[in-house]
């Protein structure tokens, strides 16, 4: 049979094995142009079959997409050759051009920020620490807490990630920032009394609250249906959940989001969106980290304000939709962290975290000076 272009002899005789090794190329569901071999436990296969043959009649996107784009928007795989060097070369100047770095703009952006106050908003994987194989040790180093400890003492100052609150604050221990954690679906403010917080302490906002039991439970189905796949991580943010690909052979990376997939069909309510190697799964709740950034600024008495000048700093997909409020806005600037090329909506780009700590210190150091002339 050829269904989905997965080449077996006959479904019937594969009953009786424990393990099923197939042939995948050209299909639908797996875009390799080579055929790539897969070895699967029986049962497993079976499930695979079952949900492809579901995948065929509705609209959701296909896995291949979520891979293929998962590739795209991981930095280790240029899809570059010596053949097309050159148009890669172009196409990087070019979109240089579209997206200058935020440190030689540096002067533009604090212009515009003159007689307006800065808010800045921080994401916080591949923003202020590196992208880690093992998520739970991406730390941020000293130098870079100390950095953005700076900045929210100068500006007001937010965290916005898809992790959980609880686990960014035991990275970054800062008291100063606000922390809007969940994609922005959890948010609170800081702890430390300072001029930016006296009215906003404790938890500001959780409009997923009632989500909170179904997450729970997709986390231990996924877990359990995940852990056949080395590398396979299922972390639970509160009020979303990631399943990570970083230590996952690419190889096995079409599985896994199949696996996911085929979970997520009994949780209409739940979405699945796709980061740099990691599927989201949400509340199908109309809140992101855009939706987060409007409401920490309404809350920070900047809602209607001409006199305000959000900076957001973010290298994912997510981040997106608080770059496409502040070009909505016409206020602001958006700046994607990325070393290679991207479709964004933000203004500015910077390389790397250690470009983001350069740009935070010129910004910091901006201020000071600023004061110390007035
Ligand atoms: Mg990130």
């Amino acid at each position: 049979m050829t269904s989905q272009n997965v080449i077996v002899s006959d479904r019937n005789p594969i009953l009786g094995l424990k393990t099923i090794t197939v042939s995948v190329s050209n299909s639908p569901l797996f875009s390799n142009s080579s055929p790539t071999y897969f070895t699967f436990p029986r049962r497993t296969f079976l499930k695979l079959l079952e949900a492809a043959d579901k995948n065929k009649n509705n609209n959701t996107p296909k896995i291949a997409s979520f891979v293929d784009s998962m590739r795209d928007s991981s930095p280790t795989r240029l899809r570059s050759s010596s053949h097309d060097s050159v148009s890669d070369n172009n196409n990087k100047t070019s979109w240089i051009v579209r997206f200058p770095s935020a440190l030689t703009m540096f002067d533009e952006i604090v212009n515009a920020a003159k007689g307006k106050q800065i808010v800045m908003f921080l994401d916080y994987d591949g923003t202020l620490s590196p992208i880690v194989e093992d998520p739970d040790k991406a730390y941020i180093t000293h130098e870079m807490k100390e950095v953005v400890k700076d900045v929210a003492l100068n500006f007001p100052t937010a965290i916005v990630t898809g992790r959980s609150i609880d686990k960014v604050r035991s990275f970054v221990k800062l008291n100063e920032i606000y922390y809007a954690g969940s994609h922005g679906m959890d948010i609170e403010g800081p702890a430390n009394e300072n001029s930016y917080s006296q009215s906003n302490q404790g938890v500001l906002f959780q409009p997923a609250r009632e989500f909170l039991p179904m997450i729970e439970k997709v986390v231990k189905i996924l877990e359990e249906k995940t852990k056949w796949i080395p590398g396979a991580m299922v972390e639970n943010n509160k009020f979303c959940l990631s399943v990570h690909f970083r230590r996952v052979d690419e190889k096995m990376w079409p599985a896994l989001a199949e696996q996911v997939k085929s979970v997520l069909l009994d949780y209409p309510k739940l979405n699945l969106t796709q980061g740099r190697k990691v599927l989201e799964i949400r509340p199908t709740i109309k809140w992101d980290k855009g939706q987060a950034l409007k409401f920490l600024l309404k809350s920070l008495g900047f809602g209607n304000s001409e006199e305000v000048l959000p900076v957001y700093i973010g290298d994912d997909r997510t981040d997106e939709d608080a770059f496409k409020v502040l070009r909505e806005r016409g206020q602001g600037f958006g700046i994607l962290v990325s070393k290679v090329p991207k479709d964004t909506n933000a203004s500015y780009s910077l390389q790397d975290p250690s470009q983001v700590k350069e740009f935070l210190k010129r910004l910091v150091e901006w201020k000071r000076k600023t004061v110390e002339e007035e």
